[in-house]
């Protein structure tokens, strides 16, 4: 059994593999495992998410092919799994599922290899995976020169084209196009998206924080916060709205985003509070003070509104219940949490093997779809992986 790539998605594959059944190799580019695990682990490093099982689906798009193997292995499976393997967890005000204080990246990381090394999975560093031979056997560059590998059982891990710094890349799409797979063409997710700042506006926001705001765009919301910055707008308050403002960019149009500034409260309160006797000081200050919007607040609704709509009463509070940006493009790929793209889903049967290419599977982020930052991206990993180790091992 040949499982290509050392991500997470390849680790929980490993470690539930019976070692009774299957001889496990692990073919890994880099010299060590899970760098992009790591990566993670610097940022917020959400293991999961603590929401209902019922409603953490719906956060996939699509979720239909993952359904199964979630249900299987839930996100209070994947706590347990890893508390059976030393790791704690906790929930945090958010929702996400953090380790336990403490408990660094690394170590989690280590707790998985431990664990592999006691199933006696081998882990074997520099191989990178260069295509099929013409026999279809794998090719690989090692650090003494190519090598082919005839393998009975192939998992494919390789992850998706986000901080190729990693080594996931993405480019190893035409090894799969030669076998006659579809490649959907890898974009950014979770991302920066571009937002061209008049200059002027520019020095007063740049690198200030919306807080508490909820976004949206289409049909969807999320409340949450974003940074301003110079490129344009990031942050967890905009990740999950990644799959529809990528629509709404297709065709090279622009997308709307609409910040709610005050959703604790309603157009009539705010209205109702602007009316309410004149506080000292200029008109500026009376609304900024009546209406607690904070500078970088007002200095977007300044700039962007009329000055009739700013002075009206009734329209400026509307607009601070819908103020609206244009979105002109996704930040950079290589800067981005994660990305869409890769394998079409239809290439793949229920149990996550290639229709085109016999007894050679893919999972993890390698796979086309979405997701949003705050631990659904590995849990979709690693359930992923779990249900196709109980899938072989039942066929063993
Ligand atoms: C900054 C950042 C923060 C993140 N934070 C979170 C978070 O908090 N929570 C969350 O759920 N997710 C987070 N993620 C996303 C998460 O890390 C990924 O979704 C996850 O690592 C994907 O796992 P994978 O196993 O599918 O692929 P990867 O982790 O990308 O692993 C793929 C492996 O395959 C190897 N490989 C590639 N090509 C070859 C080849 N040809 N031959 C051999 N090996 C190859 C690569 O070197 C790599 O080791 C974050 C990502 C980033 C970049």
């Amino acid at each position: 059994m040949n499982i290509i790539g050392g991500g997470p998605s390849a680790l929980l594959l490993a470690s539930e593999l019976n070692p009774e059944s299957f001889e496990v190799y692990i073919h890994e580019k880099n010299t060590a495992p899970g760098r992009k695990f790591l990566v993670a682990g610097h940022g917020g490093f959400n293991l999961t998410h603590s929401e209902a099982p019922e409603q953490f689906i719906q956060r996939y798009s699509p979720s239909s092919f993952l359904k199964k193997a979630f249900f299987g292995f839930t996100n209070h499976n994947l706590m347990a799994w890893l508390k059976a393997r030393g790791i704690e967890t906790r929930v945090g005000s958010s929702g996400r599922v953090f380790p336990l204080k403490g408990i660094k990246p690394i170590q989690v990381l280590d707790a998985l290899l431990k664990h592999l090394q006691k199933r006696g999975v081998k882990v074997l560093y520099s191989r990178e995976w260069m295509g099929f031979s013409a026999a279809g056997e794998l090719l690989f560059k090692t650090k003494t020169g190519m090598e082919t590998l005839q393998s009975e059982i192939t998992v494919f891990c390789l992850g998706g084209a986000s901080w190729p710094q990693t080594g996931s890349k993405g480019d190893w799409t035409n090894h799969f196009i030669k076998k006659g797979v579809t490649i959907i063409p890898f974009q950014a997710s979770n991302c920066a998206f571009e937002i061209k700042w008049p200059v002027q506006l520019l020095s007063k926001i740049e690198g200030k924080a919306i807080k508490n705001a909820v976004f949206t765009c289409g049909k969807s919301h999320h409340a949450g916060e974003v940074v301003l910055t110079a490129f344009g707008i990031e942050g967890s308050g905009i990740y999950p709205l990644s799959p529809d403002i990528r629509k709404a960019l297709e065709n090279g149009k622009e997308a709307e985003l609409l910040i709610d500034f005050k959703p604790g409260l309603s157009t009539a309160t705010l209205f109702k509070k602007l009316q309410s006797k004149k506080s000292k000081g200029t008109y500026t200050q009376h609304v900024q003070k009546t209406l607690n919007l904070s500078d970088t607040q007002l200095a977007l609704l300044k700039q962007y509104l009329s000055k009739d709509d700013f002075l009206n009463a009734e329209r400026f509070v509307y607009f601070i219940k819908h103020f609206p940006l244009r979105i002109s493009a996704t930040g950079p790929i290589s800067e981005a949490i994660s990305s869409v793209g890769g394998i079409a889903l239809e290439e793949l049967n229920e149990n996550f093997e290639l229709k085109k290419i016999k007894n050679t599977y893919a999972i993890g982020e390698m796979l086309d779809y979405d997701a949003p930052t705050g631990g659904y991206l590995l849990q979709s990993c690693f359930s992923m992986a779990h249900a196709l180790a109980k899938f072989l091992n039942a066929g063993s």
